[in-house]
């Protein structure tokens, strides 16, 4: 089957993690549908590229701690070439490259062959390796959901006419090996953020790098061992990467697999045309309003770091005006929500006018019960 027949969506880690920075389920189908102006929503902002370069800046830096600290670093620049000087580096035209599948497996197998004295240092680290899902992966994370495998497979095979879904590869900042006493390889991932603190979302990000490298190793025979204990994030200007636990942030990164990624993909099937082929400008917006009727949103002051920001609150505005009275707890929209209580204004007033649905609203939420004094 052609796959331009199909709507495109694209899942990556950092997508996965930028649903626990939204919490929204109108801006988890927005982030993952690779032209969203397709359905009549908004473009994805350029803006980004800028955020992107400076967090390549903060990068090298990071490289040059490491290597001012005497541990190897093993990376190359964009012509495949081993960079030994990160300093000269550090200059906003050099550019590092991204080491292939093939240079990343063979890391992992030998990283004694490429990070300078690693049996006498015992610590080195890979930047940039690429990581793509492996049967394994796809089986315990994107077909998880028992009730919408199936669907979920064929999406993910190309066998849906409408969408056609794909797991981008992934790229790690930094891979950390260590090896312990008895000679073994412990790889642990870390991520580097041009944000001065650390998120739920990106560590969610790195609890995904972690289950990839996981099932990476155990597909393609690799020995050493995964730190699936710890995962590490280095903010911007932080002399060294913090250590997070893990065992608390994977079950974030299964829900969103279990729950989220699956019930998102079916709305999208359901909203849109059996087969997708591109809407023809008039029908865009049916489709989007009938996508912002199916995906709720869920207006916090995150939106102004979602680029469809404009068609979306302009689309509340319109319908739902009651979700954007300020200091309304995301609890409290999803409370409006799952008992129908009415979200345009003039219902919304009859209905909490009675007094025995004030008070119960009053007792059930607390950001309702302020603004309903
Ligand atoms: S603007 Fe806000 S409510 Fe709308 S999709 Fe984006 S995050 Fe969700």
């Amino acid at each position: 089957m052609s796959k331009s027949t199909a709507l495109n969506v694209n899942i990556t880690a950092s997508r996965v993690g930028a649903y626990y920075d939204h919490a929204c389920p109108r801006f988890t189908a927005y982030n993952i549908i690779a032209d969203p102006t397709l359905v009549g929503w908004s473009e994805r902002s350029r803006e980004h590229t800028a955020s992107q370069e400076a967090g390549k800046v903060w990068e090298k830096e990071a490289l040059c701690i490491l290597e001012e600290s005497g541990f190897s670093c093993y990376a190359e620049d964009e012509n495949e070439n081993v960079v030994s000087d990160f300093k000269s580096m550090s200059g906003r035209d050099a550019k590092f490259g991204d080491l292939s599948e093939e240079t990343t497996i063979d890391i992992f197998r030998s990283p004694d062959k490429y990070l300078r004295d690693l049996a006498v240092k015992k610590t080195g680290y890979i930047y940039q390796t690429t990581i793509s899902a492996t049967e394994s992966f796809m089986n315990s994370l994107i077909f998880g959901n028992e009730e919408l495998s199936g669907m979920c497979r064929d999406m993910f095979e190309d066998r849906d006419e409408c969408i056609h879904a794909n797991w981008s590869i992934c790229k790690p900042d930094l891979i950390r090996v260590d090896i312990e006493e008895d000679g073994t390889p412990v790889f642990s991932v870390i991520d580097m953020k041009h944000a001065k603190h650390a998120h739920l979302s990106h560590k969610v990000q790195v609890a995904v790098y972690v289950r990839l490298l996981e099932n990476l190793f155990k597909d393609r025979g690799i020995s050493g061992r995964i730190n699936r204990e710890e995962g590490y994030l280095w903010n911007f200007k932080k002399a060294e990467p913090r250590a997070f636990d893990l065992s608390v942030v994977m079950p974030y990164m299964d829900r969103f697999f279990k729950e989220e990624l699956p019930v998102t993909l079916k709305g999208l099937k359901e909203v849109l045309p059996d087969t997708f082929t591109g809407l023809k400008d008039c029908l865009k917006d049916e489709v989007a309003d009938s996508l912002n009727r199916h995906f709720c949103a869920i207006p916090t002051q995150m939106c102004e770091w979602c680029d469809n920001y404009q068609v979306c609150i302009k689309w509340q505005k319109e319908h739902e005006p009651v979700t954007l009275l300020p200091y309304l707890s995301s609890f409290a929209q999803e409370y409006l929500r799952t008992r129908q209580i009415p979200l345009n204004t003039a219902e919304f007033k009859s209905y909490v006018s009675d007094d025995d649905n004030r008070t119960r609203m009053s007792e059930d939420c607390f950001s309702l019960k302020k603004l309903l004094r």
